[in-house]
């Protein structure tokens, strides 16, 4: 039988005998019924220096023997490569130490696992593969180990066959088979794969260091020692799938022993914290938040209640967009925001807190999943995270370890939405105070400067979209200041502000210039229109009459009126106006100067 050629066509017909896999490597393992793990033993025929690799356990070495013996004696084995020292692998040795007859025999493994299998007290010697340089010359061929540590064992390595280019990869690549299957025969076999690896490798560091390193090899086959080989052709996608993983599961829960489930919640946690970096906005990741959640629990709705700077309760909500919104905080609730978590544990006694026929208002849903979110560091609660649930599920203790690790990056979200709403609340208030003169609510001098623009680019692309200009001064200000103090001449520009806003239109530029100075941009009117708003405003501010101290003072303005000429600029066309409304105070005050009249309007 061991001269059998390889044709490259693994024939699994008769999978109680030997399988040959590669060019004299055979599968000699047995399938163990209910076994979810189904142990690879891999033996590669080498003559007298034959090498069996991870021999097996004792539920399971009886057979391996037989199919071992169906190609050669199994006196023809020398090696016996251990590639870590579990009893699914190892158990057998105690078997293999009384089968044994040569001398030469002999166990290679790795340092850290000789110390632990040394304590079956064999008679069988070791060899490290340190002490080997990391390779096993056995005359026709060469084997090179590679070392995986911690990949679930410190000294855990895999071997690579270079003849065949079969990498024997020891728990990497391996997977939970529920029915048996030597070769996996599409992609699909990586879901066997994913929940294997996510359960039992430590992190996705390690496992990825250790890929990257098994990826040099050139291999053609990949003989895990459980689950299915990989052939060729899937041997790239795998690799690539796998490296992209989480790991260490069981750091989810204690009490699950659901892999299945455990990599669901992973992949959960796992999209959240993708959602975090890649996502701008907090809505978008309270989104995704929900949309994750609501895979292991009927979750429709999300909100957060926060404390906000001036200790207001802020709502966000799924349902307005989760912008904030002051509103009172729920009763429940009271007092827990700002407190230590051990305060919620007081008053809940969990990390979560589950309501059957919910409390808030009329129209909230019946069944509410309220979620803690602290700062990791201080234990204080930033804010909560509240759950609708469409239907009434108790949450088990997994969904309830993805909540509270969900908590923290979630309660940074929070946290962060609300300082850059204040922030923006911040720079809207400068942006209005840069537009509007805080006393008299018009526009400032900075965004006349804007918004004139526009008008006057408007005109130079339509003569008839005219602009006209009013320039404005209080006459005799000085002198209201100097009799009744400046708090009333403040009062005084207020009221004549207060004429400019009633005489003009919304969609006209008020600007207080600086002092008692104004001007008015009036776009598409005739000069002539313009001239009488100029004096309805001349007229008004000598109807002005104030109680107190000024009640029965003249109050009067001057006022130059112009078009703007064609290509000129702002600074020319307040220039121009000003002319005219000095010229105005020369003739008497009280007046409005119109470009091209000789005479000006009003009392003189
Ligand atoms: P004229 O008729 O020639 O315009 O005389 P006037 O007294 O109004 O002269 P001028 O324009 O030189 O004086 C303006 C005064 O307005 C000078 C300044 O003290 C005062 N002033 C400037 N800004 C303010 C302000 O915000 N509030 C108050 N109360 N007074 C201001
Ligand atoms: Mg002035
Ligand atoms: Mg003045």
């Amino acid at each position: 039988m061991a001269d059998e050629i390889f044709t490259g066509k693994i024939d699994f017909s008769n999978p109680d005998g030997a399988i040959q896999v590669a060019e004299r490597v055979w599968w000699v393992g047995h399938m163990l019924p209910g076994d979810p793990f189904q142990c690879h033993v891999y033996l590669i025929e080498n003559g007298d220096q034959s090498v069996l690799i991870d021999p097996g356990s004792k539920l399971t070495f009886k057979h391996t023997l037989r199919k071992i013996e169906e190609i050669i004696p199994f006196s023809h084995i020398r090696y016996f490569i251990c590639q870590h020292q579990d009893p699914d692998i190892t158990g057998a040795l105690q078997l293999i130490d009384q089968l044994i007859s040569r001398d030469d025999a002999i166990i290679v493994s790795h340092w850290r696992a000789i110390a632990l299998l040394k304590h079956y007290g064999l008679d069988l010697g070791f060899i490290c593969v340190e002490e080997l340089g990391w390779k096993l010359d056995i005359g026709s061929r060469e084997l090179e180990f590679i070392l995986t540590p911690y990949l679930h064992f410190p000294g855990a390595y895999c071997t690579f066959d270079r003849q065949t280019a079969t990498l024997f990869s020891s728990d990497l690549f391996g997977g939970f088979t529920e029915e048996w299957q030597l070769v996996a025969k599409d992609e699909t076999y990586f879901e066997a794969i994913r929940p294997f690896h996510e359960h039992y490798m430590p992190s996705r560091e390690i496992l990825y260091h250790g890929l990257t390193k098994l990826e040099e090899y050139p291999a053609k086959m990949i003989a895990p020692q459980h689950g299915s080989i990989i052939p060729e052709k899937l041997i790239s996608f795998m690799f690539t799938q796998l490296k992209n993983i989480d790991c260490g599961l069981y750091l989810l829960t204690q009490t699950s022993t659901d892999v299945l489930k455990l990599t669901k919640l992973n992949r959960i946690l796992h999209k959240f914290m993708e959602s975090m970096v890649v996502y701008k906005s907090f809505r978008e990741i309270a989104m995704e938040c929900l949309s994750q959640v609501s895979e292991v629990i009927p979750a429709s709705k999300l909100e957060f209640y926060a404390l906000s700077d001036d200790s207001s309760c802020l709502l966000l909500s799924s349902e307005s967009m989760f912008r904030p919104l002051e509103t009172t905080i729920p009763k429940e609730f009271d007092g827990l925001i700002g407190s230590s978590f051990n305060q919620w544990l007081e008053v809940y006694g969990n990390q979560v807190a589950y309501y059957c026929g919910g409390s808030h208002g009329e129209k909230a849903p019946s069944y509410q999943l309220t979620v803690p979110l602290f700062d990791p560091d201080t234990k204080i609660i930033q804010s909560i995270a509240v759950f609708y649930l469409s239907s009434q599920v108790s949450p088990e203790d997994e969904v309830v370890e993805v909540l509270r690790q969900l908590s923290v990056p979630l309660g940074v979200a929070v946290e962060r939405e609300l300082i850059q709403r204040s922030l923006e609340g911040e720079r809207q208030k400068f942006y209005e105070q840069s537009i509007r003169d805080p006393l008299t609510n018009l526009y400032t001098r900075l965004y006349m400067r804007e918004s004139v623009q526009r008008l006057l680019g408007i005109n130079d692309r339509d003569p008839r979209a005219t602009v006209g200009l009013i320039s404005l001064d209080i006459d005799h200000f000085k002198l209201v200041n100097d009799t009744f103090g400046h708090q009333a001449g403040d009062k005084v520009i207020r009221e004549v502000a207060w004429i400019i806003l009633q005489e003009t239109r919304e969609s006209d530029i008020q600007v207080r210039l600086g002092g008692e100075e104004f001007a008015i941009f009036i776009a598409s009117e005739p000069l002539d229109r313009i001239k009488e708003i100029a004096d309805r405003i001349r007229h008004a501010v000598t109807q002005m009459s104030f109680e107190g101290e000024m009640e029965g003072h003249d109050f009067s303005l001057s006022s130059g009126v112009i078009l703007r000429q064609e290509g000129e600029d702002l600074n020319s066309a307040l220039q121009r106006a000003d002319i005219l409304l000095y010229q105005a105070k020369h003739q008497g005050r009280n007046r409005v100067c119109v470009e091209g009249e000789q005479s000006s309007s009003g009392a003189s």
